[in-house]
C-alpha cells in the first residue's frame, strides 16, 4: 500500500444498529477474518493463524475504509489432528461450518449482499468455502465467497520471489508465517528456538508447503512433526513478513473491489438457449 492509503476501518462490532443498516446500503463489503488456535513450534504463539489474518484483514479494511466493513475474527477452527499439541483448539467440522454460515446468513438478514471470508488455517478451507457456497444457496442475491491469504496468481508470485527456501519449506510456522509475525509483533517471536522441519514421508504427489500436492493426505500432525513446525522457520525475517504482508493487504483488497465489481446473482429460468 502506498503511503498515506491508510485510513480508520468501519469495524462492525462498533457500529449502532441503523449504522449497520446504513452499511449494508453502502453496499460494503463484509469482511470476515477466519482462523484458529494451535501449536505453531517453540517459537510462535499458537494464535499466530488469527494473528496474521486478522491483520491483514484489518489493514485491507483501513486501505479501502469506504468499501468494506471490518467484522471480528472467528478465533476457533478446525484442527483435531493437532491436538496432540498443547494450545490446539477444534470445534467439530460440522459444526465450525454451520457457525461461519450462520455468521453470513445473519449478515445476508440484514441487507448485506457481499461479503468475503478471508481464512488463515489451512484445514478450515474447505469447510469455510462450504459455509459460503451454503449462505450463496440460502440467500440467492448474496455474493459470500472465501480465499485463503497470499493463494492468488500475485500472491503466489510475491511468496516465490520472498522465499529463500526450497520446496517444503513454507507450510506451518515456517519461513512465510514466522515472517509475517514478525513484521506484525516481533518481540512474540523466539527465534533462537526457531527450527527446519519437513515431513520425511512425502512423495511425488504428496507433498506439504504453501500450495500442496494434489495428492492430499493429512494424517496426524505429530506423525510427521515433533516440533509442530512444517517447514523452514529459521529462514524468516521481519523484511519478508512486511513484503508478503502488503502482498496479502493488496491482494485482499482486490478481492473486495472485485466482489463490489460484480452483479448480484440472479435465478432463472431454465431455457435450451443461451442468453
Ligand atoms: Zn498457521
Amino acid at each position: 500500500m502506498a503511503p498515506g492509503m491508510w485510513s480508520e476501518p468501519l469495524l462492525y462490532e462498533r457500529l449502532s444498529w441503523p449504522e449497520v443498516r446504513r452499511a449494508a446500503a453502502e453496499d460494503r463489503v463484509a469482511l470476515i477474518p477466519v482462523a484458529t488456535l494451535e501449536d505453531h513450534g517453540p517459537h510462535l504463539p499458537v494464535d499466530c493463524d488469527l494473528r496474521i489474518v486478522s491483520e491483514i484483514c484489518r489493514r485491507a479494511a483501513g486501505a479501502a475504509p469506504a468499501e468494506t466493513v471490518l467484522l471480528p475474527p472467528i478465533p476457533h477452527g478446525y484442527d483435531p489432528h493437532h491436538m496432540d499439541f498443547p494450545g490446539a483448539l477444534t470445534i467439530g467440522w460440522d459444526t465450525f461450518t454451520r457457525y461461519c454460515r450462520d455468521v453470513g446468513s445473519s449478515l445476508a438478514r440484514h441487507g448485506f449482499t457481499r461479503m468475503l471470508y478471508l481464512n488463515g488455517h489451512g484445514s478450515n478451507q474447505n469447510l469455510v468455502e462450504t459455509a459460503a457456497r451454503l449462505v450463496n444457496v440460502e440467500h440467492p442475491g448474496v455474493l459470500a465467497a472465501a480465499a485463503f491469504y497470499l493463494t492468488s496468481p500475485e500472491g503466489l508470485a510475491e511468496v516465490e520471489r520472498v522465499r529463500e527456501s526450497t520446496r517444503g519449506g513454507i507450510g506451518h510456522a515456517c519461513e512465510l508465517e514466522t515472517s509475517i509475525y514478525l513484521a506484525i509483533d516481533p518481540g512474540a517471536v523466539e527465534m533462537s528456538k526457531a527450527v527446519d522441519e519437513r515431513n520425511p514421508n512425502e512423495t511425488e504427489h504428496a507433498w506439504f508447503d504453501w500450495s500442496d500436492g494434489s495428492l492430499k493426505v493429512m494424517p496426524w500432525w505429530s506423525s510427521f512433526s515433533v516440533t509442530g513446525v512444517h517447514g523452514d522457520a529459521t529462514k524468516a525475517t521481519a523484511e519478508k513478513g512486511r513484503r508478503l504482508l502488503d502482498a496479502a493487504v493488496e491482494e485482499c483488497v482486490a478481492y473486495v473491489r472485485e466482489l463490489r465489481s460484480m452483479r448480484l446473482p440472479e435465478r432463472r429460468q431454465p431455457k435450451e438457449t443461451p442468453g
